[in-house]
């Protein structure tokens, strides 16, 4: 059993931040990183709208986020947390796959992770031409024809990102008019690669080895059509990334974990910030901004219970 004054469960912009604020304040905390350092905005590739950066990629803004953490004596641990027991106060039970501490504050970032279409082949041809990140695999799409699925803002971002690599990129949305903001709605109209395939749902993704093609309804009219492609990227928003908190913390309807002005959780102690709480805003920085009141409010509980 190890022991710690704060756990922080998470590594993206809210958990980074949390770590820095609560290492400035001298509480040694242990960020245990999850799969993947930084989560989605290590996966997303120009960032322009981080105050500060006229633009940087995702994976550099996550790298200087860390090591200003570590300068002030955060400690890192690559692992992933697979039981939390949260159910008797203060100190708080976290286990990861090896090891078992005892943290007597605990701030929950685990974020959220992208939604799946739901449709046969989906998860057959996941790696073989079904991806949900365009920085990571759009490489492998060079001069290939891709389908993107979604209307909002990640759905134009990432399709953007795409016409570097590939021919063309059909945006393939359930509607006829877009969620995204009107910057990228320009900048999409603008890039001749760019073609929208509208009122349209995925029924099925088809192929041998690798994505061929899919099957593809219109909604208005009802007819389904065969779309020869090589790839589907998928962006059409996010779950939180609750499951191991299920029963033991309040949640709304969708599974976001419910936090008070504080960023306190339905548990004394145990705070949330980012993504995992945050149904609404989803950004980078609004996400480090509440990493950032959650360690502050870590501090001061943690202060008012003896540890300074
Ligand atoms: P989102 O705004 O929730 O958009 C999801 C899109 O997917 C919508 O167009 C939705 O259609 C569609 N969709 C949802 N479920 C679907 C399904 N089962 N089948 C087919 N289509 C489906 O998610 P997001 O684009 O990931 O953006 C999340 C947040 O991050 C937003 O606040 C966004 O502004 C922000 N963001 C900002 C930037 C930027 O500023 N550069 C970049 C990326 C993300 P409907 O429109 O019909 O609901």
């Amino acid at each position: 059993m190890i022991e710690e004054n704060l756990i922080i469960i998470g590594s993206g912009p809210a958990g980074l931040t949390a770590a820095l604020y609560a290492a400035r304040a001298n509480l040694k905390p242990l960020l245990i990183t999850g799969n993947e350092l930084g989560g989605q905005i290590a996966i997303t590739n120009e960032v322009e709208n981080y105050p500060g950066f006229d633009s940087i990629l995702g994976p550099d803004l996550t790298d200087k986020m860390k090591a200003q953490a570590e300068k002030f004596g955060t400690r890192f641990e690559y692992s992933y947390v697979s039981e939390v027991d949260f159910t008797h106060g203060s100190p708080f039970t976290v286990k990861t796959y090896d090891k078992e501490y005892q943290a007597k504050a605990v701030i929950i970032t685990t974020g959220a992770s992208a939604k799946r279409l739901g449709v046969p082949g989906e998860e057959e041809f996941i790696g073989r031409g079904v991806s949900y990140c365009a920085t990571c695999d759009g490489f492998f799409f060079k001069n290939k024809d891709v389908l993107v699925i979604g209307g909002g803002d990640s759905a134009l971002q990432e399709g953007l990102f795409l016409t570097k690599y590939a021919n063309q990129v059909r945006i393939v949305h359930r509607r006829d008019s877009l969620r995204a903001g009107d910057f990228l709605r320009a900048r999409a109209n603008e890039n001749e690669k760019i073609k929208f395939v509208w009122d349209t749902a995925l029924e099925e993704i088809k192929g041998n080895g690798a994505v061929q093609e899919v099957t593809a309804k219109n909604l208005k009219t009802g007819q389904t059509e065969s779309l020869k492609t090589d790839g589907v990227f998928v962006f059409i928003g996010h779950f939180p990334n609750t499951d191991i908190f299920k029963g033991q913390l309040d949640m709304d309807a969708q599974n976001f974990l419910i936090t008070d002005k504080n960023m306190q959780t339905s548990v004394e102690g145990v705070f949330a910030a980012g993504e995992v709480q945050d149904p609404i805003y989803k950004q980078a920085v609004s996400s480090a901004g509440q990493g950032c009141q959650a360690a502050i409010s870590a501090e001061r509980w943690l202060a008012a219970h003896g540890v300074e």
